[in-house]
């Protein structure tokens, strides 16, 4: 059951890490994804990745969204412009992969 990557057709990025999870965390996730029909890997992808929005979203109602600015070569806050999302520092443009982040 936990070899979704092989089961599945599609050639994906892995990543390998083993972890631990607690049974009875184990036996809902089992039980969870054959009701909605969903890959393990699939659910635990989705609870963390609504962590990270919900995280993201918090961090963007107290300053800017921060990420790597290429042209500083540093994680830089980035301000909203007329719409575009401009390093702190520099004023690189990074709307595309700003925009990417609240996907
Ligand atoms: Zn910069």
């Amino acid at each position: 059951m936990w070899d979704d990557a092989i089961m599945s057709r599609k050639k994906e990025f892995k990543a390998g890490k083993a972890f631990t999870i607690g049974i009875q965390e184990l036996a809902f996730m089992e039980k969870h994804c054959h009701d909605k029909n969903l890959k393990a890997s699939t659910y635990v992808n989705n609870l963390i990745r609504n962590e990270m929005l919900a995280e993201i979203k918090k961090e963007a109602e107290t300053h800017g969204p921060i990420t790597y600015c290429t042209a500083c070569s540093e994680l830089r806050e980035f301000e909203n412009i007329e719409d575009r999302w401009l390093c702190i520092e520099c004023h690189e443009d990074k709307t595309e992969v700003v925009s990417y982040m609240f996907k």
